[in-house]
């Protein structure tokens, strides 16, 4: 693609997501915007086509977010529900602190980014797919999701707090595919990935993040900033609330990769969005056989 092709997809990206050429530390949209963002792309090994898509609008996003010294709102001090939605009705988890969307503080699901089901029968989810938002928290995954025009049933705070998003009776934009979304619900788990940006946890008072290089693929990855254990607590009721729920079994994928049974649905329920596509790494250190030891006895 030649420079000026490469110019209007920037134009178009700029005005669908807000971003404006002074977030590469240029003022108009030319062939030295582009050397920018490719520099940029380099830095954080993403591929450099010198375009502003999906991928990369989310780092420069978290990177000015910890270059402006973001602070989240203190919304998680409150006493969260002990709840999660399904169909219109409340299922009990076995966890302190869920922010539903229409609660004080909640973080809603932008109207027009996902497939409303209210008026259609009981849908009937058959994956979970765990991704991690690379971004600074889910307060700042939610802006970049819904600026994204994408969807999620769930989140998951620095500090353990489960915000959902979306009744599970509504498909959210989250997978990648029609077919994935409809059959699935998702979670975005809270981790910037990047090292340079465990100086803002510290900072925030969340203390250091674990560091480790794990792998999908049969590719090394990182080292990078893994979860919290507070996260992986949550997840784990997470999981065995959704499993008890919408009652499938509470069973994980372990391939550490592309999985053929996962975009089939013939594997286990709970699932890395790295199982579905090559393009994504999310959550290669996550170790599905430990929350799964965790989330066993949180069923009913
Ligand atoms: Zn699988």
């Amino acid at each position: 693609m030649n420079y000026s092709k490469k110019i209007d997809r920037n134009i178009l990206s700029s005005k669908k997501n807000g971003w404006t050429p002074g977030w590469f530390d240029c003022d108009r949209f030319d062939s030295e915007l582009i050397d920018s963002i490719m520099a940029f792309q380099r830095e954080h090994s993403l591929s450099d086509d010198g375009i502003v898509g999906p991928i990369t609008y989310r780092r420069v996003k978290t990177h000015r977010l910890f270059e402006e010294d973001f602070i989240p709102k203190k919304r998680n001090k409150r006493r969260g529900e002990k709840h999660i939605v399904y169909g219109g009705n409340k299922f009990p988890i076995k966890w302190e602190k869920v922010i539903l969307w229409d609660d004080h503080g909640g973080l809603p699901a932008k109207e027009g980014c996902y497939y409303d089901w209210s008026k259609k029968p009981l849908r009937q989810p058959i994956q979970f797919v765990n991704h991690w938002d690379a971004t600074l928290s889910s307060e700042a995954c939610a802006r970049i999701i819904n600026k994204r025009r994408l969807s999620m049933h769930f989140l998951i705070d620095n500090d353990g707090t489960i915000y959902q998003m979306l009744d599970i009776q509504h498909v959210a934009w989250q997978a990648g595919s029609k077919l994935w979304n409809t059959n699935g619900i998702g979670v975005e788990i809270s981790n910037a990935f990047y090292t340079r940006y465990q100086s803002w946890y510290e900072k925030r008072g969340f203390g250091p993040r674990p560091v480790i290089t794990s792998e999908v693929n049969g590719r090394s990855v990182g080292p990078h900033l893994d979860f919290y254990p507070v996260q992986l607590d949550a997840l784990a009721a997470l999981w065995a609330a959704v499993a008890d729920a919408i009652v499938i079994d509470l069973d994980v994928c372990t391939t550490k990769g592309v999985c053929e049974k996962c975009t089939s649905f013939t594997c286990k329920p709970f699932i890395n969005h790295y199982n579905l596509t090559r393009n994504k790494i999310d959550c290669s250190s996550l170790d599905m056989q430990a929350v799964l030891k965790k989330a066993l006895p949180l069923t009913v």
